[in-house]
C-alpha cells in the first residue's frame, strides 16, 4: 500500500492513515472493513464501546491479509468497573481480544481519562504489563490532556505510544501536539474530517480543494498528514472509503498550510475530556 508508516516511541511502525468504525453496526463494520482492506487500508480503529469488534475481526480474518501487515487498535471503555483494578483491566482486554478473534492487538488505548478520577494510573500500569507480555505491541491513551499525560509519565513510567484526540482544522490542538512532541507521543486525530459536519463545507477548504482538483475531505486528510498526524477517517460509503485513502499523490503548498492555520477556532464536535465521565 502507499500509506507511509510513523514510528512510535517504542519502535513499532504504525500506518499514518487507517480506517475508523465508530457508529458502524457490527454487520456493517464487517462489510466496510472488508472493503477498506481491499482498497489498501491496513490499520483499523475500533473500541469495546463501538460494539463492532466481532464484525471487524471477521473481516480481518476473511481478508487473507497477513496478520503481520495489519495494525489493529481497540480501546478500554470507561464503564466496566466503577474504580479500575488490575484484574478488571486484564479481564476487559481478554474480552476484546476474544471478540476480535486475535491473540494480540497492535495498539490498546484507554478510551477516556475520566479526569476527575484517579484510576487511570492503575489502568496505565496494567497496560504497561500487557505491553510487556506482547499481547499489545503498543499501548496508549485517548482524550488525555496535559496534566494527565504528565502524571502518567511521571508516576507510572509508561509513556503512551499514542494519544488519540479530537483534531481537525477547527480544533488544531497545538498545545497538546507540542507536549506530545516533548514526551515522544504520536498524535492520532479522531474525527479528522470534523464528522463531516460543516467543516467539509468550509469556503477556505473548498478553495484549496478546487485548486488541487481534489475533494474537501482529501485536502483535509492531506493537511493532517503534512503536520504529522495519524488519521483514521470513517465512512461506510464505498466511494468515500476509496477517496479517503487516495491522498498520497498530491501535496499542499505553503499558502495552503497558511490558510489552514487560520481555521483554528476551538470547535469541538465531540465531548470535552475535562468533563466527560460517561459510564
Ligand atoms: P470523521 O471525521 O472521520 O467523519 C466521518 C463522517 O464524515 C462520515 O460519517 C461521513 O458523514 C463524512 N465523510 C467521510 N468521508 C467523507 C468524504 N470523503 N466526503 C464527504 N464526507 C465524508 O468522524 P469520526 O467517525 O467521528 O472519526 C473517525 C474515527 O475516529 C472514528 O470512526 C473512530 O474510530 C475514531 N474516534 C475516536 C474517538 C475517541 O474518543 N477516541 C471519538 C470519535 C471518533
Amino acid at each position: 500500500s502507499s500509506v507511509p508508516n510513523v514510528t512510535l516511541g517504542n519502535g513499532v511502525a504504525m500506518p499514518q492513515l487507517g480506517f475508523g468504525v465508530w457508529q458502524v453496526p457490527d454487520d456493517q463494520a464487517e462489510t466496510a472493513v472488508a472493503q477498506a482492506l481491499a482498497d489498501g487500508y491496513r490499520s483499523v480503529d475500533t473500541a469495546q464501546i463501538y460494539g463492532n469488534e466481532e464484525g471487524t475481526g471477521r473481516a480481518l480474518a476473511a481478508s487473507g491479509v497477513d496478520r503481520g501487515e495489519l495494525f489493529v487498535t481497540t480501546k478500554l471503555w470507561n464503564s466496566a468497573s466503577e474504580t479500575w483494578t488490575r484484574d478488571a483491566v486484564l479481564r476487559e482486554f481478554d474480552a476484546s481480544l476474544a471478540r476480535l478473534g486475535l491473540d494480540y492487538v497492535d495498539l490498546y488505548l484507554v478510551h477516556w481519562p475520566r479526569a476527575m478520577r484517579d484510576d487511570y494510573l492503575t489502568i496505565l500500569r496494567t497496560f504497561g504489563e500487557i505491553a510487556e507480555s506482547g499481547r499489545a505491541r503498543a499501548v496508549g491513551t485517548s482524550n488525555f490532556h496535559p496534566p494527565q499525560l504528565r502524571r502518567v509519565v511521571e508516576e507510572t513510567g509508561v509513556v503512551p505510544a499514542v494519544n488519540q484526540i479530537e483534531l481537525h482544522p477547527y480544533l488544531q490542538q497545538s498545545e497538546l501536539r507540542a507536549l506530545h512532541a516533548e514526551l515522544g507521543i504520536a498524535t492520532e486525530a479522531w474525527s479528522p474530517l470534523g464528522q463531516g459536519k460543516g467543516l467539509l463545507d468550509d469556503a477556505v477548504i473548498g478553495r484549496i480543494a478546487e485548486k488541487h482538483g481534489r475533494t474537501p475531505a482529501q485536502v483535509v486528510l492531506r493537511w493532517h498528514l503534512r503536520i504529522g498526524n495519524v488519521v483514521i477517517p470513517k465512512s461506510v460509503t464505498p466511494s468515500r472509503i476509496r477517496e479517503n485513502i487516495d491522498v498520497f499523490d498530491f501535496d499542499l503548498d505553503e499558502d495552503d498550510l497558511a490558510a489552514f492555520a487560520t481555521l483554528d477556532r476551538g470547535t469541538r464536535f465531540g465531548p470535552d475530556p475535562d468533563t466527560f465521565d460517561w459510564n
